[in-house]
């Protein structure tokens, strides 16, 4: 059967936020096309067990999720593809989107749902040392650390989620974080503290990291600028990144505005961009929730968006 490559709305983006925008672009049968980038599932299928998505009371493995949602959304006649976005024409509609550099969508309305990737330190030795020991995601990664000393920097959820992830696997799991408290959750934090083979290291700071080929250990600084100030070594064979997300928007940014830390700002109450027609949802559009069921709720009412705007245009 020949690919279609016209759709009233094109959705970009294979996580929470997507799908659930796809399940109810293809129920409001406006036969959506969505795109998955180059992790499909999105943030999602790097994480183990969500306890706080509503209907599992039992929690659910983020990639079965992610499973459930994609299925859903194909019930009710979603195209699913996968591709990544290699340029926009936003400025007439209906907009011109190219995947991989070749194919052509056009679409009467657009759902960025591109989510956001992991932060790095920006230090040089972690693009020395990438894959080589140092990585952004514990759990695709953890099982290669079995019985050996790892470190996690950060100190929100996603850090405690992956330093007592690794605690499973690793024999001794330090957490590296700048400031002299965490601000993960309480139950996160009540439980870092009390697993015995996890070392919490307050105020301190990652300046460097050795080792020949692979990492070895770290170079920390505690109390940086005080008269406490104090340099130091641990043995590592892990370096785990867990410090935020930046959101996905490179590609969109000649027509989409950002807010000032990079995130697509909508107009109002709504999930509408600057771009008639365009709309965002999830993670790309939320600096402040980012959780997989806030994310979700914005698909549903990208998707709503989108579905009126055609009504009224
Ligand atoms: P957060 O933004 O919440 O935390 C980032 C952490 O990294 C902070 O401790 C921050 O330190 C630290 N950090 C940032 N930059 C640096 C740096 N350059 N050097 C050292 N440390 C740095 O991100 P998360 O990914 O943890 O969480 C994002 C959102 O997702 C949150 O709302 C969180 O609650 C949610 N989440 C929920 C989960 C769940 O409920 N199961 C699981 C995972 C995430 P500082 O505090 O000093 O700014």
């Amino acid at each position: 059967m020949e690919q279609v490559n016209y759709t009233k709305c094109l959705i970009v983006g294979g996580g929470p936020a997507g799908f659930t925008a796809a399940i109810y672009a293809s129920r409001a049968n406006l036969q959506p096309i969505l795109y998955e980038g180059i992790q499909p599932g999105g943030q999602l299928t790097t994480t183990t067990e969500v306890e706080n998505f509503p209907g599992y009371p039992d929690g659910i493995s983020g990639p079965q999720l992610m499973e459930d949602l994609r299925a859903q959304a194909k019930k009710y006649g979603a195209d699913i593809r996968q591709g990544q976005v290699t340029k926009v024409d936003f400025e007439h509609r209906p907009f011109s989107v190219t995947i991989d550099g070749d194919t052509v969508i056009t679409a009467e309305t657009v759902i960025i749902a591109t989510g956001a990737s992991a932060r790095y330190l920006g230090l040089p030795d972690e693009q020395k040392y990438m894959g080589m020991g140092v990585s952004a995601c514990a759990t695709c990664d953890g099982f290669f650390y079995r019985k050996k000393v790892v470190a996690v920097v950060g100190g929100g959820d996603t850090a405690c989620e992956e330093a007592l992830y690794l605690s499973t696997l690793a024999k001794k799991v330090y957490l590296i974080v700048r400031k002299d408290y965490l601000r993960a959750s309480k139950v996160m934090q009540r439980r870092v503290l009390e697993k015995e083979n996890i070392t919490v290291l307050f105020n301190t700071n990652t300046v460097g990291l050795f080792g020949d080929e692979v990492v070895e250990g770290a170079r920390l600084v505690e109390n940086v600028g005080t008269e406490r100030e104090q340099h130091f070594e641990i043995a590592i064979d892990g370096f785990f990144l867990a410090i935020g997300h930046s959101p996905n928007t490179e590609v969109f940014k000649p027509y989409i505005a950002l807010d000032d830390a990079g995130f697509i700002a909508l107009q109002g109450n709504t999930t509408a961009t600057n771009v008639e027609g365009v709309f965002a949802a999830g993670d790309v559009a939320d600096p402040r929730y980012r959780q997989a069921v806030s994310a979700a709720g914005t698909g549903c009412r990208a998707a709503i968006d989108a579905e009126r705007f055609l009504l009224e245009n």
